[in-house]
């Protein structure tokens, strides 16, 4: 990894960010020959993952975990980092607040029956969901988790889950941005319920939660490595301009450049609309930075909680609580005493703003009055997540403003899960490689020079 870009490197793909999506993407570019630089303006590769030390305990200033699915274990047996991986206890419970206790959230037909954060009538209106068909396009998710599986199962227990992935309000999410590729993802079922009972009957079982010893960025940090000198470390674009033979793209403000045949944005939607700005695209992109992103505040607290259990979400029917969420690092992961509280996310943007005395005080206040723990702070970070509401209505047309031969591979324009973004780098880089391979089928003389004697 270096800093140095030249004053008008030639590639065959320059790709902008090294976040989980540009790293794979460089290892698959590489591994098929073509020549690609990663530029990344961080002086650090992983993008949103990052795991520090604080006080001797590994935190993750962004994702928790990820699951070990075929694209992420390939990763994992490709860089040799079988030894470093940890995964969750199987059957770990994930709870629920509501009305004074954590209780239980269902993750299949016995914990259905079993738990109390459903009434009866609550439990038997959720399982009408058959019969309410699938998502539609044009309703909120809220409207979609009521009209499918009740009141109850909205507010205690779809609304919390889902809303949390997103630090979002599901009555601001269109169901067409979130819910319906989810859904498509899972095959496009009838019925959620049917399919999860199907898969549990047949023993389908879900791949484990997992992370590494140091935290996530040990996978970012392997692949950082294994880009060696075509990861550009400090190299923030400022420009992507087209030319004769591919684009200009320009590096800070020094007159540092690349010159590429295809350039593959992996930034966030308003950076990547910046950057066009200047590359002959059209007022559509402008749409593009419109798209919400919800800040969140990441508190990480350190406690003598002895409870096993991934954590808990609040009910939306709970009031009064400035916290969203909360990841037990220490029972997923042996991380001793560690637990990760959200603050924020939609309708409380200004709680990111206060100060981080009092984030802590909240977080760990109202962590002890759930669990009944003390917990102190041991670090503050803000970040911020793709909202996936109304403003996300223009991001189809954003994206067709995007000029031919930029790609874009981000975890707004497609699935912000990790497995996702590592399945999604790795098919662009097919297509990138057919269409580099076509290009310079029609330029025999570079073919030539590239050669060398032939
Ligand atoms: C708080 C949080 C929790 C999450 N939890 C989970 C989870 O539990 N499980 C899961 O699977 N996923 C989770 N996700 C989603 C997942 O982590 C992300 O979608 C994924 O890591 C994004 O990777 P990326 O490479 O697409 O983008 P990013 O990580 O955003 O990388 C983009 C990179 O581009 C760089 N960049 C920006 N502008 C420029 C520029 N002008 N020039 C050069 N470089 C630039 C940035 O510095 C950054 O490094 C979570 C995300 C967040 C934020």
């Amino acid at each position: 990894m270096n800093a140095d870009v030249g004053a008008g490197e030639q590639r065959d793909v320059a790709v902008v960010g090294a976040g989980i999506t540009g790293l794979v993407l460089c290892r698959e570019l590489a591994e098929r020959g073509r020549d690609v630089v990663v530029l990344e303006a961080d002086d650090r590769p992983g993008g949103v993952i990052e795991s520090r030390r604080v006080q001797g305990r590994v935190v993750e200033l962004g994702p928790q975990r990820t699951r070990l699915t075929d694209p992420v274990a390939g990763l994992v047996d490709e860089l040799d980092l079988e030894r470093e991986v940890v995964t969750a206890p199987p059957d770990l419970p994930l709870y629920v607040y509501r009305d004074g206790r954590l209780r239980r959230a269902p993750l299949g037909p016995g914990g259905f029956l079993r738990t109390d954060l459903l009434s009866l009538a609550g439990k038997a209106r959720f399982l009408a969901e058959p019969v309410a068909g699938p998502p539609r396009e044009e309703e909120s998710v809220a409207d979609y988790f009521r009209r499918s599986f009740g009141e109850e199962g909205y507010l205690h227990l779809l609304g919390p889950l889902f809303g949390g992935i997103y630090a979002s309000d599901p009555a601001r999410m269109p169901a067409r941005h979130s819910l319906i590729p989810l859904w498509r993802a899972f095959g496009s079922p009838r019925s959620f319920v049917l399919s999860a009972a199907r898969r549990a009957l047949t023993g389908g079982e879900r791949p484990p939660p997992c992370s590494f010893a140091e935290g996530l960025s040990t996978l970012t940090d392997a692949l950082g490595e294994d880009c060696g000198d075509r990861l550009r470390l400090e190299a923030p674009v400022s420009a992507v301009a087209r030319t004769d033979r591919g684009f200009r793209v320009s590096v800070g403000g020094g007159g540092r450049r690349v010159e590429a045949r295809r350039v593959v944005l992996t930034v966030p939607a308003a950076e990547a609309a910046d950057l066009l700005a200047g590359g002959g695209a059209d007022g559509g992109l402008e749409r593009l930075r419109r798209l919400r992103y919800n800040p969140l505040a990441v508190v990480h607290l350190e406690s003598d909680l002895e409870r096993r259990g991934f954590g808990y979400q609040i009910s939306l029917a709970e009031e009064g609580f400035a916290t969203r969420g909360v990841t037990w690092n220490s029972s997923l992961f042996g991380r001793r005493g560690v637990c990760t509280a959200y603050l924020g996310g939609m309708g409380r943007e200004e709680d990111v703003g206060r100060d981080d005395a009092w984030l802590v005080e909240r977080a760990a206040r109202e962590f002890e009055a759930i669990t009944g723990a003390p917990a102190r702070p041991l670090s503050v970070h803000r970040t911020r997540v793709p909202a996936h509401d109304e403003s996300w209505n223009a991001r189809g047309e954003g994206l067709s403003a995007v000029p031919p031969g930029i790609h874009v591979c981000a975890n707004w324009e497609s699935q912000a899960g990790i497995p996702s973004r590592v399945r999604e780098a790795r098919r662009l880089a097919g297509e990138l490689d057919r269409e580099l391979g076509e290009i310079l089928d029609r330029e025999p003389a570079r073919r030539l020079d590239a050669g060398g004697c032939r």
